[in-house]
């Protein structure tokens, strides 16, 4: 790889989680759903000259003498991939990149592109856990977001994917659409539960800028779900999810536990949080091993044509600072309910943890936002709800 930090050992690699990450991102849709601003394009006769590109990409990248126990497609929709073409990137990421015999190797799948035939393969292949982007188990609220899947695709691809030896599925779920009442989200939340998945990712719905549902909301087409019905849908989803034997170990992600065992965590995502080092590849892709952070450019056109010329696709690269790690150290980690280790952060950045912030902790903890104990510092429950504010507070 061309963007080094001289072969250092990573200012956050840590004994628990010392080893990298790959993100491969394919950036291509059916369709675009009305909500997102992933980097993604609905011309599918792109595909193959960017699997060719990728490949290459990969190639380049190859020459790190890393071991990766995690391998993630997202997208956009790694399912609108052939089955050869998945095969193809697949056999060149076993053949470049040190796997460890245990690696977590996720892809994304939209239940309207995939037949039991195509899960069949992806187990085959050797993914062993898929990630459905269900989002909402009501025909109502897929049509506002623009899906472009029915709920009765999403539990027949969930059926499937069992059928197909997947032992680790997840579900992504959406709330906060305007118009969705606590009983439509409860519905969905249980619908989800009769299929005990491993892993649940609930997640806000966010109006990005530049997005069809931005458009919507600013010719007033909707109103806004009002913020305090997000918050009481979000205790909604922890009481009914803690209920039923999951845990959460992130803002908008569950784990199912089982037999008191907490195996289900995302691997790869659990990477972003804890500072592990991860390289993203495919357009607008981001890498990060500390203090260097890189991305890739966000056109499929660009991104070929520098491989093309035997170049790595980056457009830019940072040497974050201290300050820059710290906050993100806060930001991140206050995101996990296992919080700030608070040694290691010690350790990391030569500072006293409570002298720094001892104050603004103390009148967060009386607010019931936070709670720290000699090893750790997380939010509580309701701290969950106001993260941004709550970290703008300790570093102003
Ligand atoms: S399928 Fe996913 S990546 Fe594609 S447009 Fe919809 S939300 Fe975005």
């Amino acid at each position: 790889m061309k963007i080094s930090d001289g072969g250092k050992p990573s200012l956050f690699e840590t004994a628990s989680n010392p080893k990298h990450g790959i993100y491969v991102h394919i950036p291509f849709c059916q369709r675009k759903c009305a909500y997102c601003d992933f980097y993604s394009l609905t011309d599918l006769t792109l595909r193959q000259p960017f699997v060719d590109s990728l490949l290459q990409e990969m190639a380049l990248v190859t020459s790190d003498e890393v071991r990766s126990d995690t391998l993630y497609f997202g997208g956009g929709t790694p399912s609108v991939l052939t089955q050869q073409q998945i095969e193809t990137i697949m056999q060149q990421a076993k053949d470049l990149f040190t796997l460890t015999p245990d690696a977590e190797i996720t892809m994304e799948v939209n239940p309207g592109t995939v037949t039991q035939d195509y899960l069949n393969f992806m187990r085959q292949i050797g993914i062993n856990r898929i990630n459905i982007g269900v989002q909402s188990f009501s025909h109502n609220i897929l049509e506002f977001l623009g899906r472009i899947h029915s709920p009765g695709h999403a539990t027949q691809v969930i059926q499937q994917a069992r059928k197909a030896g997947f032992d680790n599925v997840g579900l992504d779920l959406i709330f906060g659409i305007p118009g969705q009442d606590a009983s439509t989200w409860q519905d969905d939340l249980k619908t989800a539960l009769v299929f005990a998945p491993e892993h649940l990712s609930c997640y806000i719905l966010s109006i990005e800028n530049g997005t069809h549902l931005d458009q919507m909301r600013k010719s007033k087409a909707f109103e806004p779900a009002p913020e305090q019905h997000i918050a009481d849908l979000f205790c909604i989803t922890q009481q009914i999810l803690k209920d039923a034997g999951y845990e959460q170990y992130e803002i908008s992600n569950y784990a199912r536990i089982d037999n008191g065992e907490k195996a289900w965590r995302s691997r790869h995502n659990q990477k972003y949080w804890s500072f592990a080092p991860y390289t993203g590849l495919g357009p607008g892709a981001h890498s990060y091993r500390a203090p260097l952070r890189y991305w890739n450019v966000r056109d499929v056109g660009l991104y070929s044509a520098a491989l093309a010329k035997g170049r790595l696709p980056i457009q830019e690269s940072e040497k974050t600072t201290t300050e820059q790690q710290i906050t993100e150290a806060i930001y991140l980690g206050l995101r996990t309910c296992d919080g700030i280790d608070i040694a290691h952060f010690e350790k990391l950045f030569q500072i006293d943890f409570n002298q720094q912030y001892g104050d603004t902790l103390k009148t967060l903890y009386e607010e019931n936002l936070v709670i720290v104990d000699n090893s750790r510092c997380a939010l509580t429950s309701k701290g969950m709800l106001f993260h941004n504010s709550i970290v703008e507070r300790l570093i102003p």
